[in-house]
């Protein structure tokens, strides 16, 4: 007869303990835990799926475990996980599902298919361009041979890309301490294609470029942008051009822009918007310099715009920078007001979590009573609904996009 298995071998996984504090966390339904909160872990390997007890052996779910990262663990389901590979699978699904049945992409071939934590794969972040796909992995469990092997085969089987590239991010590789790995081509042959959002066509190189290329999450704000946008406009940190082609195509009858200017610090992003504009058969003044330098010449220099845009990257970076971050944020906008002319249109970003939608709309108010404007708030927008804001995850919600209108 069989001898029965010993108790202690039921589970294959590790175990992890947490504390009081740590199971507060998961019942209000935030998937991370500090490794401050784990009180037990004992022989816990680097990036094992582990199962989550308090500290009286109580099941509480299944998570992913980081070694090193100060969130020690990600949790994945609130029961038992016999088969990562295959969970992972069946939420790649999942993923594309919610965003085909809530007709959440339209207009567009460029969106995010995954976006980690608010699609339930922490650690992993898919976009499509097209017919070429990029995938990031963010933490040690996503890493595993096996889960990249179930992410390449139910990408291939699902969307039948031409190519599927790897971009990499050698910081968080370090911090997971994960070996180094170049960006590069996981499957297929292409790695560049061009993408068309909101009928503007746009170059895209899956292996080059700032994110994974394009700043997808801005794609429902270029459309709400030019449909606003009028006479001279201004697109300070424009990138590859994303707003300013936009504003430059007159996509909505109303909106007729008679000149646009697209400004940013990198040359290579300018290139790559210079060569945007040809393919959609237009030319449009570009300029590279500091974008707070040239704001604050122009102002000085009584120059007027009907329509400025303004997309920073993050200033608060971490939550220590938030003082600094405001302040950045008010003189920019205050910039902007002085050279907008009566009924003109301000469409002013930040992509800082750290900076708060109430934060941000204070700092306009300050920066509108500076400069002596009224404004109307014409729409409050945040990322396009293909980056899902997981509720009790505050670090899903991030952008914030208001366009306002300019009275003296
Ligand atoms: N609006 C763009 C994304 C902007 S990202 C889009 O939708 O695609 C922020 C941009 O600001 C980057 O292109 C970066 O090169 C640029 N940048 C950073 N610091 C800058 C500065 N001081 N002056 C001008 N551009 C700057």
């Amino acid at each position: 007869m069989p001898k029965k298995c010993p108790p202690s071998a039921k589970h294959a996984e590790p175990a992890v303990k947490l504390s009081a504090r740590g199971v507060a966390r998961l019942q209000a339904r935030h998937p991370w835990v500090y490794r401050s909160d784990v009180v037990e872990a004992n022989d816990v390997p680097p990036g094992a799926v582990v199962r989550v007890l308090d500290q009286r052996g109580k099941f509480l779910g299944t998570a992913l475990y980081s070694s090193s990262s100060q969130i020690a663990i990600r949790m994945i389901s609130h029961g038992s996980v016999a088969d990562l590979p295959a969970l992972v699978a069946e939420r790649i699904r999942a993923a594309i599902a919610y965003r085909k049945e809530n007709d959440l992409v339209r207009n567009t071939d460029a969106y995010r298919i995954v976006f980690s934590e608010a699609d339930f794969l922490p650690g992993l972040i898919v976009d499509r361009y097209n017919d070429v796909l990029s995938v990031q992995i963010l933490t040690q469990a996503m890493d595993a041979a096996p889960v990249r092997e179930a992410v390449l085969q139910t990408l291939c089987d699902e969307l039948q890309p031409a190519g599927i590239v790897e971009r990499v991010d050698a910081r968080i590789r370090e911090l997971e301490q994960l070996p180094p790995r170049q960006s590069g081509l996981l499957w297929g042959e292409k790695s560049s294609t061009v993408i068309n959002m909101n009928g503007v066509r746009f170059h895209c190189d899956g292996l080059e470029g700032q994110k994974t290329g394009a700043f997808l999450d801005q794609r429902e704000n270029y459309a709400a942008a030019a449909q606003y946008a009028h006479g001279e406009a201004l697109d300070a940190f424009c990138y590859q051009g994303g707003f300013a082609l936009h504003l430059a195509l007159a996509l909505h009858p109303a909106a007729k822009c008679s000149s646009v200017t697209g400004v940013d610090s990198s040359r290579p992003a300018l290139e790559m918007a210079e060569k945007n504009a040809l393919l959609n058969g237009r030319e449009l003044e570009w300029i590279e310099a500091n974008a707070f330098d040239l704001l604050r010449e122009y102002a000085a220099a009584g120059r007027r715009y009907d329509t400025i845009v303004l997309d920073p990257p993050a200033f608060a970076k971490t939550k220590r920078d938030l003082e600094k971050a405001l302040g950045g944020y008010k003189e920019l906008n205050l910039r902007a007001l002085k050279m907008l002319r009566p009924g003109g249109i301000l469409v002013t970003c930040s992509c800082s979590f750290h900076v708060s939608t109430a934060d941000f709309l204070k700092v306009l108010a300050a920066a509108a009573q500076d400069a002596h404007k009224s404004l109307r708030v014409v729409e409050n927008r945040g990322a396009a609904k293909d980056h899902p804001i997981l509720l009790n995850v505050p670090e899903t919600s991030y952008l914030k996009c208001l366009i306002l209108s300019v009275s003296n």
